[in-house]
């Protein structure tokens, strides 16, 4: 199916996590040459929670299960620490906790089945246009210049990207959530729920999911560049949990957030490059759910890439429309729920959370059984008028 030249290949994906490693398998399997480039050694470790939504399998052939570490069936929301609220959450095992070592190289390693090349402990650093190919000025090892071709490229170099935004694609000016993650290897009391708790973030909530032989706890604050105070609010977390007030490893981090719809192919002198997950800002601004979205886009991504390599020019601008509809169109939703509740928190909590139907609401978004346009007019009315 490839008609490159020698040494330029069909693609190459930046970055190898969830959204990159997706990518890669799909294009590779579409019979593509592909490269996927890491910066970082692999299996390498990354500050996520690794909540997902188990409808994500229905994007592999493949089964996702040795990367899942407990399977969720139940919810609990509490306004600090008090006021629980619990849903049950709808079908068979809906919502996965992941470990993104396990799950980013379990990708990796059906990329390079279906016949992708990885290459770790490389940085792109820029990317040039190059006649019909894609120029990638990269640091190897030891800091060895590289310089890779490709025919298209798919940037997936996660929150901290520096190649979108410079070839117009996402946001030129992203919006971050501040983050901090904290692992706990420690006997876990209910390995079947996951905990969100609203009242002691302001703008924002901690969340703690049971994986294998622990926690992963996290702080997020998503309105304005306001660091929570996570080392006061874990004092009080963590002993809610039978834990010292300063247990586990603390890592600050910053989340680009969905924040309006842009282009994610680039068009012109751009042409050939498409932008997934994180640096595509997909992420959810009133969850921070971005696993789903960054699994969707790689898987997307491929779709459009290969009839695009072969001839189809309008392909990349069909990934940019369906990006819109299949995700987008629920994130501005998202975005507008989150700048109201987050703004009157206490508020929200008891006119949005504990309301009978709330909870299993928000477990069905994160099942991805539901978007927040479903539910969204009502939310928002009822939380500026402040009525039940
Ligand atoms: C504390 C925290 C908790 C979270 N919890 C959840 C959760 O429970 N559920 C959920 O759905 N989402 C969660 N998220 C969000 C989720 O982690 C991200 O949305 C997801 O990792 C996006 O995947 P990605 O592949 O786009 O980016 P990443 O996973 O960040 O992967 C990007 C990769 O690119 C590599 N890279 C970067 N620059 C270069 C370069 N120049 N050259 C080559 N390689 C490069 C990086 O090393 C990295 O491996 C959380 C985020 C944080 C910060």
């Amino acid at each position: 199916m490839t008609s490159s030249p020698a040494g330029v290949a069909d693609v190459a994906v930046v970055g190898a996590g969830a959204a990159g490693a997706a990518a890669a398998f799909h294009l590779a399997a579409g019979g593509l040459e592909v490269l996927l480039l890491e910066r970082a050694s692999f299996p390498r470790s990354k500050p996520c929670g690794g909540g997902m939504a188990a409808s994500m399998q229905g994007l592999f052939p493949f089964d996702l299960s040795p990367a899942v570490d407990s399977v969720i069936d139940q919810v609990r929301f509490t306004w600090c620490l008090d006021d629980p609220v619990t849903a049950v959450l709808p079908g068979d095992s809906p919502f996965w906790i992941v470990r993104r070592s396990v799950l980013d190289a379990y990708l990796v390693e059906q990329a390079q089945t279906a016949g992708a090349t990885f290459l770790t402990d490389v940085a792109v650093e820029s990317l040039q246009r190059a006649g019909d190919c894609w120029q990638l000025q990269s640091r190897g090892p030891e800091g060895k210049a590289l310089q890779l071709k490709a025919r298209a490229v798919v940037i997936a170099d996660g929150s901290g990207s520096l190649l979108a935004a410079r070839h117009g694609l996402g946001p030129s000016q992203p919006r971050y959530a501040e983050t901090v993650s904290v692992e706990v290897d420690c006997e876990v009391s209910d390995p079947s729920t996951a905990r969100f708790e609203f009242g002691l973030v302001r703008h924002g909530f901690c969340w703690t999911f049971p994986r294998k032989g622990g926690y992963s706890i996290g702080v997020g604050t998503f309105i304005g560049r306001d660091p929570a105070n996570a080392d006061a609010v874990l004092s009080q977390l963590l002993p809610s949990l039978s834990l010292p007030p300063l247990a586990g490893v603390r890592q600050p981090g910053c989340l680009r957030i969905w924040d309006g719809h842009h282009p994610l192919h680039g068009q012109g002198a751009n042409a050939g490059l498409l932008v997934v997950g994180d640096a595509a800002s997909l992420c959810d601004p009133f969850l921070a759910e971005g696993l789903r979205p960054a699994l969707i886009s790689g898987c997307r991504a491929a779709e459009a890439l290969i009839p695009w390599l072969a001839g189809d020019s309008q392909a990349l601008v069909g990934y940019s429309n369906r990006m819109r509809a299949e995700w987008g169109a629920s994130m501005a939703w998202g975005k507008r729920i989150a700048q109201v509740f987050y703004r009157v928190p206490r508020v929200g909590y008891q006119l949005g959370i504990k309301r009978p139907t709330a909870p299993q609401r928000i477990a069905q978004i994160l099942s991805g059984e539901m978007g927040y346009g479903d539910i969204a007019q009502r939310v928002i009315r009822r939380l500026l008028f402040q009525r039940n």
